[in-house]
């Protein structure tokens, strides 16, 4: 276990950030790692306390408690604290094959769960998977390990975001030949062009699919399976495929004024403005920008303040932001007790920018939006909204009602929405026959990934719907040892 008396001895320390006004004018991360001495103290924090809620990942609630994947983080909190880094990058290594990734986005469920939590601040767990992962990296020992004996069987994985790319990771450890197919021009989905880059800078991403295509998986960008390949030929050509094709069909907003110019869905938005960022540092001028704008993000979610961050860093005049619940208290209430995922009042990066900027949190709670209202070239210029309250309607369910005389408007020349994703796209779905839940998500029950085609199995936001990083890293995982008892009649995969 870390140092016995640490939780005692040590406060909780995070790596500190850029101030908000500096880090607006690049595009870069902006954490400053912890050195070495501070992070084997946090490491020394962990109590090893009996029962680890924080490498459990149920599901309390609706909600992850504990690390969805299983990382043992008793036993790499005791190596980091020891200063075995090699140690620990093995331990970590075991249950997550992308901690670049989780280090950088996840949002940490396991520190919910930190029992030093439960009466204090929980261990920086997070901090010290990224630390573990990135000096591994730096030491030269994250190096390309192909497997040793290839079965001879053939696996397609169609999208290549955490999801794919942990499954073909995994299958390609069984030694099987994996083939990642991708629509966009660029390998890694969402944590490529959904993420932006001041959160998860996109050489992490590209640094591990080439470790992946030096073990010997293979990569086919631009390339639509259902548009520019038949799904079917996949069935053909390949022993097992593994759909991995994500949930980002957005929710789109269909009241007056949708139609008008300058309103987007979140994700056309942050997409342009990656790609254009890595092919020429927006000199090309392919994004869509915020410049001089009063932009609105509609939605108060991790999407909407990617937005309000990306926003940010175009120069917009002013940003404002509305979550349609109500603001979350500041503690955890008593119906959402440890270890669950507090459900408290946090300010993201974006929040805090705009607050640097503008004086206050951009959040308006209670908000629903009526209408948009365009200017004689039919561009937006107004968001037309109404404060709610949410009332138990005649079935007892939770319904929106208008507070009478609340009426704003707001003005606005880019419009962002960003109200969630409502599955994933169908083609390849109906070209396969694979059958969809309620959701409209790839029908396949968690645990066995199999669907209703033979040969065919789903995993990550595809069957889950929009989730975490984390989550779609444990289904590609998981989905990774089903593919391969099919094909081998077992396992040895983790
Ligand atoms: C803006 C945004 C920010 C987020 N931030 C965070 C965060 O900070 N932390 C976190 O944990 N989670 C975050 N998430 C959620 C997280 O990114 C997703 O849950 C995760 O990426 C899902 O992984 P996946 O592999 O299932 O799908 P995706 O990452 O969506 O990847 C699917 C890929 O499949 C490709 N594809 C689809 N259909 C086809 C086809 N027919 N042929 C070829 N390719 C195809 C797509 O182009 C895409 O690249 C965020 C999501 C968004 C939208
Ligand atoms: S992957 Fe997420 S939940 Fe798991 S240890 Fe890392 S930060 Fe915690």
């Amino acid at each position: 276990m870390g140092k016995a008396t640490g939780f005692m001895e040590y406060g909780r320390e995070v790596p500190q950030e850029a101030a908000p006004l500096l880090r607006i004018h690049h595009w870069n991360e902006f954490a400053v790692p912890l050195p070495e001495e501070k992070l084997r103290e946090q490491g020394a924090r962990c109590m090893d306390c009996g029962i680890p809620f924080c490498h459990t990942g149920k599901l309390i609630s609706g909600m992850a408690a504990g690390c969805p994947i299983h990382n043992l983080i008793p036993e790499f909190n005791d190596l980091v604290y020891r200063g075995q880094w090699r140690e620990a990058l093995e331990r970590l290594l075991k249950t997550n094959n992308f901690p670049e990734f989780t280090g950088r986005v996840c949002p940490a469920p396991c520190e919910g769960s930190c029992t030093v939590g439960l009466n204090g601040s929980a261990v920086t767990i997070k901090s010290i998977e990224k630390a573990i992962i990135d000096r591994g990296f730096a030491e030269g020992w994250v190096t390309p390990k192909p497997p040793a004996v290839r079965t001879g069987k053939k696996v397609a994985v169609i999208g290549s975001g955490p999801s794919g790319l942990a499954a073909a990771a995994q299958l390609n450890k069984a030694g099987h030949s994996v083939t990642v197919y991708e629509r966009a021009d660029r390998v890694g989905g969402l944590l490529m062009y959904g993420i932006p880059n001041m959160k998860l800078d996109k050489k992490y991403v590209q640094r591990r699919v080439d470790l992946m295509a030096a073990e010997g998986v293979t990569f086919v960008t631009n390339t639509e399976i259902g548009k520019d390949i038949p799904a079917q030929e996949l069935r053909e050509q390949f022993d097992a495929i593994v759909l991995c094709g994500g949930a980002t069909k957005g929710r789109d907003l269909p009241i007056e004024g949708r139609e008008l110019k300058g309103i987007h869905l979140a994700m056309e938005f942050l997409k342009a403005n990656t790609k254009s960022l890595l092919d020429s540092e927006h000199e090309d001028g392919a994004y869509i920008s915020a410049e001089d704008k009063d932009v609105v993000v509609i939605g108060g979610g991790d999407t909407g303040t990617d937005c309000v961050g990306t926003s940010i860093r175009h120069k917009a005049n002013s940003v404002t932001q509305f979550e349609i619940m109500a603001k979350p208290p500041e503690t955890r209430q008593p119906n959402n007790p440890w270890p669950e995922w507090p459900r408290v009042y946090k300010m993201d990066y974006g929040q805090e920018e705009a607050a640097a900027l503008q004086g206050e949190d951009p959040r308006e709670y209670l908000i629903s939006t009526k209408r948009f209202v365009g200017d004689e070239n039919g561009h937006v210029k107004e968001v037309h909204t109404v404060l709610i309250e949410w009332k138990r309607d005649d079935s007892g369910r939770f319904a929106p009602v208008e507070v009478p005389g609340s009426e704003k408007v707001y003005p606005a020349q880019l419009v962002l929405l960003a109200m969630g994703f409502l599955g994933p796209e169908p083609t390849v779905l109906e070209q396969l026959g694979v059958e969809r839940d309620e959701r409209s998500n790839a029908k396949a029950a968690y645990g066995q990934f199999a669907t209703n085609v033979p040969g065919v199995f789903a995993a990550g936001d595809m069957r889950r719907g929009q989730s975490l990083v984390v989550w779609a890293i444990n289904e590609g995982r998981e989905a990774a040892r089903e593919v391969d008892k099919y094909l081998m009649g077992g396992t040895n995969l983790p």
